[in-house]
């Protein structure tokens, strides 16, 4: 019997009704392609599903880590397919006895050209099975492993149990395009990873406060965005010397306004460097009261420097462990764990105002003199990185 592996996967059918679902999808398969270019396979789409085969087997685990992380994808199988034949079939759902335990067969078929009908196929695999092992019994309603058997309609029929899930989510690129404000930290790289989730491309931007702030703490950034990578594709990425500014706030303004001030600054140059890039959003890793800077009101008088594009916080109600678990899940966690100063930790205020008022922040800024100067420069002296994906 000709009978080879292959890996079926599912893709999220909440997302796929209505009129973006060709949207969806096409860019679905494109995203799966490109997380497997460098590997020979044959991709087929059928109505519900896709599948990848004529693989080499030996990169099967390699291809499945890969596939999981593709936005928009909610779980797969690795399946047998073979010829439709019910001898074949006895055969190979064989392979997936289980070793004790209840179990139930579960066939869908499209074939109406057999004699039997689903029911009848179960029962008839069921039965050969509990002939071969007489550990096992059938329940219907709480199986302890489910056998699917697959009959397609082209003469070949997938058998496969164990679901694996997948990343869920939508397509990246399905929903626009994000500026992400990305550190050094936990937060950000996970606000990133989740608004990717969410079907956003990710561009990031970066400030850094060279020399006060070291080459590896840029080099730590760097290393986050294209761990990012490995599930939302290529990252174009600015990198801001923000050293004068830093000064200038240090110099002209109230101490405890000095955090409150540099992050309206970091926002007003994100916003003007995304509109350029035909970015939709803003995003950052901020969380509700983790540190003075993301009270509510902190978070009013930064928002407020912000003109028109809305500013994603997708970790503002998440406590600090979940954000480590994402980073622990998205492999982030140990680069982030890095000790480096951020451009954040130089200068900081002893005691930053956890309650700013907009007033007293606007008055501050304005104090800078030559602000305007100082932030176009920022802007026409980025470094911008292409951080290719690697997977
Ligand atoms: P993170 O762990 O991501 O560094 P944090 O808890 O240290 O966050 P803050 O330093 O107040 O919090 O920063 C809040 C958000 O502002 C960050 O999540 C990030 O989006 C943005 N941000 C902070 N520092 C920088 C920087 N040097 N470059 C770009 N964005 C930054
Ligand atoms: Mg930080």
């Amino acid at each position: 019997m000709e009978k080879k592996k292959v890996i079926l996967l599912r893709y999220g059918e909440l997302f796929l009704k209505g009129k973006n679902r060709n949207l969806f999808e096409k860019r679905l398969i494109e995203n799966i392609k490109k997380v497997l270019t460098d590997i020979e396979y044959k991709f087929i789409r059928t109505q519900n599903r896709y599948y990848i085969e004529d693989f080499d087997e030996s990169l099967q685990d390699e291809i499945v880590e890969r596939v999981r992380k593709v936005f928009g994808l909610h779980s797969l199988s690795i399946a047998i397919k073979l010829p439709t034949d019910y001898q074949n079939l006895k055969e190979a759902i064989a392979d997936f006895m289980p070793t004790d335990g209840t179990f139930r067969i579960t066939t869908k078929r499209a074939d109406k050209s057999l004699d039997k009908n689903s029911m009848q196929i179960s029962a008839m695999l069921g039965g050969y099975l509990l002939s071969l092992n007489n550990k096992l019994s059938v329940d219907l309603y709480y199986p302890k492993n489910e056998i699917c058997v697959d009959i397609r309609e082209n003469g070949y029929s997938y058998i496969f149990s164990d679901k694996i899930d997948c990343a869920q989510g939508m397509p990246v690129g399905t929903a626009g395009r994000g500026m992400l404000l990305l550190s050094g930290g936990f937060d950000s790289p996970v606000a990133g990873y989740r608004m990717a989730r969410r079907g956003m491309e990710i561009y990031g931007i970066h400030y850094h406060s060279y020399p006060h702030t070291s080459e590896l703490a840029k080099q730590k950034v760097l290393d986050l965005a294209e761990k990012l990578t490995k599930y939302c594709s290529d990252i174009k990425l600015f990198i801001i010397k923000f050293t004068d500014i830093q000064q200038a706030i240090h110099e002209y303004c109230r101490e405890d306004y000095m955090i409150t001030i540099m992050r309206r600054i970091m926002v007003e140059i994100a916003e003007k460097i995304a509109l350029k890039n035909n970015c939709g959003a803003l995003i950052t890793g901020e969380s509700l009261a983790q540190v003075a800077s993301q009270t509510t009101r902190s978070i009013t008088v930064t928002n407020e420097a912000v003109k028109t594009l809305p500013v994603f916080r997708p970790l503002i109600g998440m406590d600090k462990y979940e954000i480590m678990d994402t980073a622990e899940k998205i492999d982030t966690y140990a680069i982030s764990e890095l000790p480096y100063e951020d451009c954040c930790t130089v200068f900081l205020p002893k005691n930053p105002v956890i309650k700013p008022d907009l007033e007293i922040a606007k008055k501050e800024q304005a104090k800078i003199i030559g602000l305007e100067k100082m932030i176009e420069d920022a802007i026409e002296s980025v470094e911008i990185k292409i951080i290719k994906a690697t997977y």
